[in-house]
């Protein structure tokens, strides 16, 4: 063991200097975004209220390799490159003859993935001179990343935190208010569509859905504020490419390559970064086949459960219409610990893989999640998020079958983040106050039929 590294670094001069754009290279092309009203291909006149232009431009490329702004490159020089780590211990713990590995994104200044898009949204929309954004945030991870980019370029940054996390996790508001935020509770009264969700239900957990109108909302409302989404998009989950590329250099540094990749997804954002660019080198034909696979909670299963259809992206339906695998946009999850996990719908671009058979989706167990964060802490001495947890234990069960047949493959994770606010989850899981909730079939069904009607 002592002749083989425990991490894999680069050097900031190696940080990649364009993002991968996967839409160049699908076999088919990505279904059309609608407008609600008109049911037509919308085109970039109709986002502009929400997001600028520079980011339209990117969501609509067919373009494969797209530069990054050297205003954006000198800020991930902060935490970039990160490290791709080999778990020769969690090896070791499982006595298995699999080759682990991780890529650690939890030491990036916000503990996530998510500051690799937060960064260039808040430098577009400062080049277009925008003065305010808005944005929704499920666990805090991505309102920590926005509020940060928006600091740095000195812009406002308003966020609707889904209220079970806004009380599960007091500190993430804090950090938010620390870089300078404005953080609101949602469902709240400042929007109409709050409002509205209140009078019914005064009591209402939140959602992302419903976090999501209420952003937009006040976007649309005033010509100096734009909205930024931290998953989903297309532009959002090329940003997270610069994980993949630099993750392959770094396999290159060990001499090895995955076998199988693994991710999980709420939007699909950390799960496109690390896999997009080796599945574009597989579809082009550059480099061996991986097994590629997404995990999701089996208390919010969009991809093994829900339905690949034209559907909103909010609660509210203020957003254009999009085919992606979706539970129904009314749809409020139970308040399970994974708060980054808990959206209604899946990144367009990672349902269409999943639809062309390029990405394996499978739903795990709460409490399956949280033995194998324990499981990872103790042996690695890193505490994960408990929603990368879910592509952990995905990683486990894939090495116990290793050391059942006997073979020795090689198998990644994107370890996108580290669960220091996410106490609170680890000790109700030690006080045996966590279950396992599937969600039934009824309800799914029944959240299924709310969908809009969609010639298309
Ligand atoms: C936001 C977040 C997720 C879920 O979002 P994706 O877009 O699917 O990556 C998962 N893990 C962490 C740590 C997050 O911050």
């Amino acid at each position: 063991m002592a002749d083989q590294p425990t991490k894999y670094l680069l050097a900031e001069k190696d940080i990649p200097t364009t993002w991968y754009n996967i839409q160049a290279d699908l076999p088919q092309p990505l279904p059309a975004v609608l407008h609600p009203g008109t049911q037509q291909p919308i085109g970039p006149a109709d986002l502009a209220p929400l997001f600028p232009m520079g980011l339209i431009e990117q969501e609509v490329s067919t373009k494969r390799d797209i530069d990054i702004p050297g205003e954006v490159i000198d800020i991930y020089r902060l935490w970039r490159p990160s490290p791709l780590y080999r778990a020769h211990r969690l090896e070791k713990a499982l006595g298995t003859p699999a080759r682990i590995y991780y890529n650690y994104e939890g030491s990036s200044p916000s503990g996530s993935h998510k500051s690799n898009t937060s960064v260039p949204q808040a430098y577009y929309n400062k080049v277009e001179g925008v003065k305010r954004i808005t944005t929704e945030t499920g666990a805090g991870q991505w309102g920590s990343a926005l509020a940060m980019a928006c600091q740095f370029f000195g812009i406002d940054c308003k966020v609707f935190m889904v209220k079970v996390s806004y009380e599960q996790k007091p500190y993430r508001k804090a950090m938010m208010e620390m870089f300078g935020a404005q953080v609101s509770a949602s469902p709240s009264n400042e929007t109409e569509c709050g409002r509205a969700i209140l009078a019914k239900d005064p009591k209402c957990n939140g959602s992302l859905g419903i976090a999501i109108s209420e952003a937009v909302e006040l976007a649309v409302q005033d010509p100096n504020t734009k909205y930024a989404l931290g998953s989903v998009l297309n532009h959002v989950l090329m940003h997270q490419t610069i994980v993949g590329i630099e993750t392959m250099q770094k396999f290159k540094l060990a001499g090895d390559w995955p076998d199988i990749i693994v991710a999980c997804t709420g939007g699909g954002s950390n799960f496109a970064g690390i896999a997009f660019p080796f599945i574009g080198s597989k579809l082009r034909g550059e480099s061996k086949e991986a097994r590629v696979i997404a995990v999701e909670p089996a208390a919010c299963p969009s991809l093994t459960k829900g339905k690949l259809t034209y559907d909103f992206g909010d609660t509210g339906h203020l957003t254009p219409l999009v085919k992606m695998h979706t539970l129904g946009s009314t749809f409020i999850p139970p308040g399970i610990h994974a708060g980054g996990l808990r959206y209604h719908g899946m990144g367009p671009l990672v349902s269409h893989l999943v639809h062309l058979g390029e990405v394996e989706p499978v739903a795990v167990p709460q409490l399956e999640i949280f033995q194998a964060a324990v499981q990872f802490a103790r042996a690695e001495g890193i505490i994960p998020a408990p929603e990368p947890s879910h592509a952990l234990a995905i990683a486990i069960r894939e090495a116990l079958k290793c050391k059942e047949e006997g073979k020795s493959r090689a198998i990644l994770f994107n370890l996108c983040g580290h669960g220091h606010f996410d106490m609170q989850a680890y000790t109700d899981y030690f006080a045996g106050k966590l279950r396992d909730y599937e969600y039934p079939a009824e309800e799914v069904a029944m959240a299924l039929a709310g969908l809009p009607n969609v010639a298309a």
